[in-house]
Protein backbone atom coordinates (compact mmCIF):
# COMPACT_ATOMS: atom_id res chain seq x y z
CA UNK A 1 0.00 0.00 0.00
CA UNK A 2 3.07 2.10 0.66
CA UNK A 3 4.13 2.16 -2.65
CA UNK A 4 0.78 3.46 -3.97
CA UNK A 5 0.60 6.04 -1.18
CA UNK A 6 3.78 7.46 -2.09
CA UNK A 7 2.87 7.88 -5.85
CA UNK A 8 -0.37 9.35 -5.09
CA UNK A 9 0.43 11.70 -2.82
CA UNK A 10 2.79 13.33 -4.66
CA UNK A 11 0.02 12.70 -7.56
CA UNK A 12 -1.65 15.26 -5.15
CA UNK A 13 1.08 17.41 -4.09
CA UNK A 14 1.62 18.57 -8.01
CA UNK A 15 -2.45 18.64 -8.66
CA UNK A 16 -2.26 21.24 -5.62
CA UNK A 17 0.61 22.76 -6.91
CA UNK A 18 -0.75 22.68 -10.72
CA UNK A 19 -4.52 24.69 -9.36
CA UNK A 20 -2.90 26.98 -7.09
CA UNK A 21 -0.60 28.16 -9.94
CA UNK A 22 -4.27 28.22 -12.01
CA UNK A 23 -6.09 30.44 -8.96
CA UNK A 24 -2.99 32.98 -8.96
CA UNK A 25 -3.30 32.89 -12.75
CA UNK A 26 -7.04 33.66 -12.40
CA UNK A 27 -5.54 36.73 -12.00
CA UNK A 28 -2.83 36.84 -14.72
CA UNK A 29 -5.24 38.61 -17.18
CA UNK A 30 -4.03 38.22 -21.07
CA UNK A 31 -1.18 35.69 -20.00
CA UNK A 32 -2.13 33.68 -23.02
CA UNK A 33 -0.74 36.36 -25.07
CA UNK A 34 2.46 36.20 -23.85
CA UNK A 35 4.90 35.10 -26.55
CA UNK A 36 7.82 34.43 -24.24
CA UNK A 37 8.21 32.65 -20.97
CA UNK A 38 10.32 33.88 -17.86
CA UNK A 39 12.09 31.62 -16.74
CA UNK A 40 14.86 31.51 -13.41
CA UNK A 41 18.47 32.28 -13.82
CA UNK A 42 20.54 29.25 -13.23
CA UNK A 43 21.51 30.81 -9.92
CA UNK A 44 18.47 31.91 -8.46
CA UNK A 45 18.08 32.43 -5.05
CA UNK A 46 14.93 31.90 -3.16
CA UNK A 47 13.81 34.99 -1.90
CA UNK A 48 13.99 35.72 1.77
CA UNK A 49 11.74 38.41 2.89
CA UNK A 50 12.46 40.68 5.95
CA UNK A 51 10.51 43.52 6.38
CA UNK A 52 8.49 42.85 2.64
CA UNK A 53 9.52 46.52 1.30
CA UNK A 54 8.99 46.64 -2.22
CA UNK A 55 10.73 49.25 -4.60
CA UNK A 56 10.32 50.23 -8.20
CA UNK A 57 13.20 52.05 -9.71
CA UNK A 58 13.10 53.42 -12.38
CA UNK A 59 11.04 51.11 -14.28
CA UNK A 60 10.22 51.00 -18.32
CA UNK A 61 8.14 48.24 -19.32
CA UNK A 62 5.98 47.30 -22.74
CA UNK A 63 4.15 44.49 -24.02
CA UNK A 64 5.56 45.30 -27.22
CA UNK A 65 9.01 46.72 -27.66
CA UNK A 66 7.22 49.62 -29.88
CA UNK A 67 5.00 50.53 -27.96
CA UNK A 68 6.18 51.72 -24.15
CA UNK A 69 3.91 51.70 -21.23
CA UNK A 70 4.97 52.41 -18.38
CA UNK A 71 7.74 55.22 -17.71
CA UNK A 72 10.14 55.79 -15.43
CA UNK A 73 8.18 54.93 -12.68
CA UNK A 74 9.39 54.78 -9.04
CA UNK A 75 7.76 54.18 -5.70
CA UNK A 76 8.34 52.23 -2.42
CA UNK A 77 6.09 50.58 -0.13
CA UNK A 78 8.03 50.71 3.23
CA UNK A 79 7.52 46.93 5.05
CA UNK A 80 3.96 46.86 6.26
CA UNK A 81 2.49 49.89 4.54
CA UNK A 82 0.15 50.41 1.89
CA UNK A 83 0.04 52.20 -1.57
CA UNK A 84 -2.79 52.75 -3.38
CA UNK A 85 -2.52 53.07 -7.02
CA UNK A 86 -5.58 54.65 -8.65
CA UNK A 87 -6.20 56.31 -12.21
CA UNK A 88 -8.33 55.99 -15.69
CA UNK A 89 -8.58 52.99 -17.48
CA UNK A 90 -5.76 52.39 -19.56
CA UNK A 91 -3.04 53.68 -17.15
CA UNK A 92 -0.83 50.71 -16.41
CA UNK A 93 -2.29 49.90 -13.25
CA UNK A 94 -2.81 46.07 -13.60
CA UNK A 95 0.79 45.78 -15.64
CA UNK A 96 2.32 47.32 -12.81
CA UNK A 97 1.03 44.60 -10.14
CA UNK A 98 1.58 41.58 -13.13
CA UNK A 99 5.61 43.19 -12.95
CA UNK A 100 5.79 42.69 -9.34
CA UNK A 101 4.28 39.19 -9.80
CA UNK A 102 7.28 39.02 -12.09
CA UNK A 103 4.54 37.76 -15.42
CA UNK A 104 6.70 39.81 -17.65
CA UNK A 105 10.25 40.91 -17.61
CA UNK A 106 10.54 44.72 -17.17
CA UNK A 107 12.72 46.77 -20.04
CA UNK A 108 14.42 49.00 -17.92
CA UNK A 109 15.38 49.56 -13.82
CA UNK A 110 15.07 47.63 -11.33
CA UNK A 111 11.92 45.70 -8.74
CA UNK A 112 13.04 45.01 -5.48
CA UNK A 113 11.85 43.09 -2.55
CA UNK A 114 13.89 43.99 0.58
CA UNK A 115 16.82 44.90 -2.03
CA UNK A 116 16.65 41.35 -3.58
CA UNK A 117 15.85 41.97 -7.40
CA UNK A 118 12.72 39.65 -8.44
CA UNK A 119 15.11 38.80 -11.72
CA UNK A 120 17.60 37.06 -9.19
CA UNK A 121 15.24 34.98 -7.38
CA UNK A 122 13.47 31.54 -7.91
CA UNK A 123 9.37 32.72 -9.33
CA UNK A 124 8.11 30.05 -7.11
CA UNK A 125 10.06 32.11 -3.81
CA UNK A 126 8.77 34.87 -5.20
CA UNK A 127 4.84 33.92 -5.58
CA UNK A 128 4.82 32.33 -2.32
CA UNK A 129 5.47 35.64 -0.67
CA UNK A 130 2.56 37.38 -2.61
CA UNK A 131 -0.54 37.07 -2.07
CA UNK A 132 -3.62 37.63 -4.52
CA UNK A 133 -6.77 39.33 -4.05
CA UNK A 134 -8.10 39.23 -8.06
CA UNK A 135 -10.98 41.53 -9.05
CA UNK A 136 -12.86 38.34 -10.02
CA UNK A 137 -12.48 35.32 -8.12
CA UNK A 138 -12.95 31.77 -9.51
CA UNK A 139 -14.49 29.77 -7.15
CA UNK A 140 -13.93 25.35 -7.31
CA UNK A 141 -16.90 23.87 -7.43
CA UNK A 142 -16.71 23.32 -4.33
CA UNK A 143 -17.71 23.84 -0.49
CA UNK A 144 -17.32 27.13 0.49
CA UNK A 145 -14.82 25.57 3.72
CA UNK A 146 -12.66 23.72 0.40
CA UNK A 147 -12.63 27.51 -1.26
CA UNK A 148 -10.69 29.02 1.94
CA UNK A 149 -8.81 25.95 2.83
CA UNK A 150 -7.35 26.22 -0.72
CA UNK A 151 -4.59 28.95 1.07
CA UNK A 152 -3.46 26.67 2.99
CA UNK A 153 -4.45 22.79 2.48
CA UNK A 154 -3.72 21.86 5.99
CA UNK A 155 -5.74 24.63 7.62
CA UNK A 156 -8.31 23.36 10.48
CA UNK A 157 -11.80 24.22 10.75
CA UNK A 158 -11.05 26.27 13.23
CA UNK A 159 -8.78 28.50 10.89
CA UNK A 160 -11.43 28.49 8.48
CA UNK A 161 -13.93 29.90 10.42
CA UNK A 162 -11.42 32.38 12.05
CA UNK A 163 -10.14 33.31 8.57
CA UNK A 164 -13.55 33.70 7.12
CA UNK A 165 -14.36 35.92 10.42
CA UNK A 166 -11.50 38.13 9.69
CA UNK A 167 -12.38 38.37 5.77
CA UNK A 168 -16.57 39.92 7.10
CA UNK A 169 -17.76 36.35 5.35
CA UNK A 170 -18.89 34.86 8.48
CA UNK A 171 -22.32 35.92 8.61
CA UNK A 172 -23.40 35.14 5.42
CA UNK A 173 -22.07 31.63 5.33
CA UNK A 174 -23.67 30.99 8.66
CA UNK A 175 -26.77 31.85 7.61
CA UNK A 176 -26.91 29.34 4.39
CA UNK A 177 -28.78 26.07 5.14
CA UNK A 178 -25.23 23.91 4.75
CA UNK A 179 -22.88 26.28 6.45
CA UNK A 180 -19.44 26.10 5.42
CA UNK A 181 -20.49 22.86 3.04
CA UNK A 182 -22.36 24.66 0.89
CA UNK A 183 -21.37 23.69 -2.85
CA UNK A 184 -20.41 27.10 -4.69
CA UNK A 185 -18.90 27.91 -8.10
CA UNK A 186 -20.66 27.28 -11.39
CA UNK A 187 -22.51 24.91 -10.34
CA UNK A 188 -23.61 25.62 -7.01
CA UNK A 189 -24.23 28.65 -4.83
CA UNK A 190 -23.47 31.72 -7.15
CA UNK A 191 -21.68 34.08 -5.20
CA UNK A 192 -21.58 37.89 -5.79
CA UNK A 193 -18.59 39.85 -6.34
CA UNK A 194 -18.41 41.45 -3.38
CA UNK A 195 -18.64 37.85 -1.14
CA UNK A 196 -16.46 35.74 -3.91
CA UNK A 197 -14.02 38.55 -3.13
CA UNK A 198 -14.38 37.59 0.43
CA UNK A 199 -13.79 34.36 0.40
CA UNK A 200 -10.77 35.15 -1.87
CA UNK A 201 -9.74 37.54 1.31
CA UNK A 202 -10.10 35.00 3.90
CA UNK A 203 -8.12 32.32 1.33
CA UNK A 204 -5.19 34.69 1.15
CA UNK A 205 -5.17 35.45 5.06
CA UNK A 206 -4.82 31.77 5.28
CA UNK A 207 -1.67 31.82 2.95
CA UNK A 208 -0.61 35.03 5.31
CA UNK A 209 1.67 35.99 2.35
CA UNK A 210 3.97 39.12 3.64
CA UNK A 211 3.28 40.89 0.67
CA UNK A 212 -0.45 41.42 -0.53
CA UNK A 213 -1.59 42.61 -4.10
CA UNK A 214 -5.32 43.97 -4.17
CA UNK A 215 -7.44 44.73 -7.19
CA UNK A 216 -10.65 46.20 -5.87
CA UNK A 217 -13.34 45.26 -7.75
CA UNK A 218 -15.09 48.06 -10.06
CA UNK A 219 -18.46 47.39 -9.30
CA UNK A 220 -20.95 49.20 -7.45
CA UNK A 221 -21.84 47.67 -3.65
CA UNK A 222 -24.53 48.87 -0.87
CA UNK A 223 -23.10 50.68 1.64
CA UNK A 224 -22.85 47.36 3.86
CA UNK A 225 -21.59 45.28 1.82
CA UNK A 226 -18.53 47.88 1.22
CA UNK A 227 -18.26 48.66 4.83
CA UNK A 228 -18.04 45.04 5.14
CA UNK A 229 -15.11 44.70 2.34
CA UNK A 230 -13.63 47.70 3.69
CA UNK A 231 -12.90 45.92 7.16
CA UNK A 232 -11.80 42.58 4.88
CA UNK A 233 -9.12 44.63 3.58
CA UNK A 234 -8.12 46.56 6.26
CA UNK A 235 -8.13 43.38 8.25
CA UNK A 236 -5.88 41.90 5.57
CA UNK A 237 -3.04 44.52 5.13
CA UNK A 238 -2.74 45.37 8.66
CA UNK A 239 0.81 44.69 8.96
CA UNK A 240 1.52 43.50 5.59
CA UNK A 241 2.67 45.14 2.59
CA UNK A 242 -0.24 46.07 -0.06
CA UNK A 243 -0.17 47.21 -3.07
CA UNK A 244 -3.48 48.07 -3.96
CA UNK A 245 -5.80 48.89 -7.13
CA UNK A 246 -7.80 50.94 -5.51
CA UNK A 247 -11.73 51.79 -6.87
CA UNK A 248 -12.71 52.69 -3.71
CA UNK A 249 -12.59 56.23 -1.79
CA UNK A 250 -12.98 54.49 1.72
CA UNK A 251 -9.37 52.62 0.32
CA UNK A 252 -7.73 55.45 -0.80
CA UNK A 253 -8.49 57.73 1.61
CA UNK A 254 -6.63 54.66 4.42
CA UNK A 255 -3.31 54.77 2.09
CA UNK A 256 -0.20 55.60 3.31
CA UNK A 257 0.57 56.51 -0.31
CA UNK A 258 -1.54 57.36 -3.37
CA UNK A 259 -0.06 56.88 -6.55
CA UNK A 260 -2.53 58.91 -9.67
CA UNK A 261 -1.03 56.79 -12.72
CA UNK A 262 -1.89 58.27 -16.20
CA UNK A 263 -0.58 56.65 -19.37
CA UNK A 264 1.92 54.86 -17.27
CA UNK A 265 3.31 58.09 -15.30
CA UNK A 266 2.92 58.75 -11.93
CA UNK A 267 1.39 62.72 -12.37
CA UNK A 268 0.52 63.06 -8.77
CA UNK A 269 1.33 61.16 -5.05
CA UNK A 270 0.91 61.64 -1.72
CA UNK A 271 -1.53 61.45 0.76
CA UNK A 272 -5.27 61.69 0.35
CA UNK A 273 -5.33 65.38 2.26
CA UNK A 274 -2.05 66.72 0.95
CA UNK A 275 -3.70 65.64 -3.12
CA UNK A 276 -6.80 67.14 -2.22
CA UNK A 277 -4.97 70.10 -1.57
CA UNK A 278 -3.05 69.96 -4.30
CA UNK A 279 -6.38 70.73 -6.40
CA UNK A 280 -4.73 68.48 -9.17
CA UNK A 281 -6.24 65.15 -11.07
CA UNK A 282 -6.89 63.44 -7.95
CA UNK A 283 -8.92 66.33 -6.40
CA UNK A 284 -10.98 66.28 -9.70
CA UNK A 285 -11.77 62.39 -9.59
CA UNK A 286 -12.61 62.70 -5.90
CA UNK A 287 -14.97 65.32 -7.15
CA UNK A 288 -16.55 63.29 -9.54
CA UNK A 289 -16.85 60.24 -6.82
CA UNK A 290 -18.72 62.90 -4.39
CA UNK A 291 -21.03 63.43 -7.45
CA UNK A 292 -21.78 59.92 -7.84
CA UNK A 293 -20.76 59.59 -11.54
CA UNK A 294 -19.42 55.77 -11.73
CA UNK A 295 -16.40 56.60 -13.16
CA UNK A 296 -12.81 55.22 -11.44
CA UNK A 297 -11.66 57.11 -8.26
P1 LIG B 1 -8.10 49.15 -16.16
O1 LIG B 1 -8.41 50.11 -15.03
O2 LIG B 1 -9.03 49.34 -17.31
O3 LIG B 1 -7.95 47.73 -15.73
P2 LIG B 1 -5.21 49.53 -16.17
O4 LIG B 1 -4.79 50.86 -15.66
O5 LIG B 1 -5.10 48.38 -15.24
O6 LIG B 1 -6.67 49.63 -16.78
P3 LIG B 1 -3.49 47.98 -17.90
O7 LIG B 1 -4.35 46.78 -17.96
O8 LIG B 1 -2.28 47.94 -17.06
O9 LIG B 1 -4.34 49.27 -17.49
O10 LIG B 1 -3.10 48.37 -19.39
C1 LIG B 1 -2.18 49.39 -19.72
C2 LIG B 1 -1.96 49.38 -21.22
O11 LIG B 1 -1.30 48.17 -21.57
C3 LIG B 1 -3.23 49.46 -22.04
O12 LIG B 1 -3.03 50.37 -23.06
C4 LIG B 1 -3.40 48.06 -22.61
O13 LIG B 1 -3.90 48.14 -23.90
C5 LIG B 1 -2.01 47.52 -22.64
N1 LIG B 1 -2.00 46.06 -22.37
C6 LIG B 1 -2.51 45.46 -21.29
N2 LIG B 1 -2.31 44.11 -21.33
C7 LIG B 1 -1.66 43.88 -22.49
C8 LIG B 1 -1.14 42.70 -23.12
N3 LIG B 1 -1.29 41.49 -22.56
N4 LIG B 1 -0.55 42.84 -24.33
C9 LIG B 1 -0.40 44.05 -24.89
N5 LIG B 1 -0.85 45.20 -24.35
C10 LIG B 1 -1.46 45.13 -23.15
Amino acid sequence: LIQLFVPLNLLGFVYREIRQSLIDMDYLFGLLDRDQEIADKVDAVPLVVKGGEVRFQAVDFGYDPRRQILHDLSFHVPPGKTVAIVGPSGAGKSTLSRILYRFYDITAGAVLIDGMDIRDVTQKSLRQAIGIVPQDTVLFNESIAYNIRYGRPDASDEDIRQAARFARIDGFIDQLPDGYETLVGERGLKLSGGEKQRVAIARTILKDPPILLLDEATSALDSRTEREIQEAIEQISRNRTTLVIAHRLSTVVNADEILVLDQGRIIERGAHESLLLAQGTYHAMWQRQLDGSPSDV
